[in-house]
């Protein structure tokens, strides 16, 4: 559970002493590996001019569980690898869904609206199933908020984008808090790559 919503965010990866690797790399291009360890803000002042690409040499993966709206805006982020749990090969038999506590807040009318709406999804859903539709036409009544779960395989250059742009206030308020929860993992693995955010 992070902040009211019930989602989960877990490491599973991570490449084996990634600031040494990136260190390596970027040292690499200078010439100057004989340096290597005496710069505590090395990999920061490369990231200051630009010189991005030496932390695409490390990369983290992470199982993340959460609602289909959360995962269809994550799956944006192009620069990685995804495995999500099927709608087409899985039966969704439990209503499992993801309730915003925007709406829990708002007081019991809201949430029984919400609840309504989940119980005639499911409800729908599990008719066509017993009709004989196939799960991956059934779930077209499912809604988004829907709990998912997928695997996601990033380096660490597009985590620094995901940051970047999903913790920001404009980003919607479940997506933050994953991508928030990201940035506290990568910073206690990586503090040096993810010092300035
Ligand atoms: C607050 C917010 C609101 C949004 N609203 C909408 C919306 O209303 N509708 C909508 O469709 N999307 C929306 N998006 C999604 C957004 O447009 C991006 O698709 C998403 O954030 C992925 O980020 P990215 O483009 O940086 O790509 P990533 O896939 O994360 O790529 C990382 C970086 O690689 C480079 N890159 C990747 N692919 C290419 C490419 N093909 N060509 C050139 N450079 C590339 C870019 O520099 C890019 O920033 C929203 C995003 C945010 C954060």
């Amino acid at each position: 559970m992070i902040e009211g919503y019930d989602v989960e965010v877990k490491l599973l990866a991570v490449t084996p002493e990634p600031e040494n690797l990136i260190e390596r790399a970027g040292r690499l291009c200078w010439d100057t590996q004989d340096k290597t360890g005496t710069q505590p803000d090395r990999i920061q002042k490369w990231l200051e001019i630009g010189h991005e690409s030496m932390v695409e040499h490390a990369c983290a993966t992470f199982y993340i569980r959460a609602s289909r709206v959360l995962t269809h805006e994550l799956v944006r982020h192009r620069l990685a690898s995804y495995s999500q749990r099927s709608q087409r090969y899985v039966r969704e038999d439990e209503p499992r869904y993801i309730e915003p506590p925007e709406i829990i807040e708002k007081g019991d009318s809201g949430r029984r609206c919400f609840k309504n709406a989940m119980e005639v999804c499911w409800g729908a859903y599990q008719q066509l199933l017993a009709e004989g539709i196939k799960p991956e036409i059934a779930r077209y009544v499912l809604p988004n908020a829907c709990e998912t779960q997928i695997i996601c395989t990033w380096n660490f250059r597009e985590i620094r984008q995901i940051i970047k742009l999903r913790t920001s206030k404009r980003a919607l308020p479940e997506i933050r808090l994953v991508a928030g929860e990201i940035k506290r993992i990568v910073k206690e693995i990586a503090p040096q790559v993810f010092a300035d955010l």
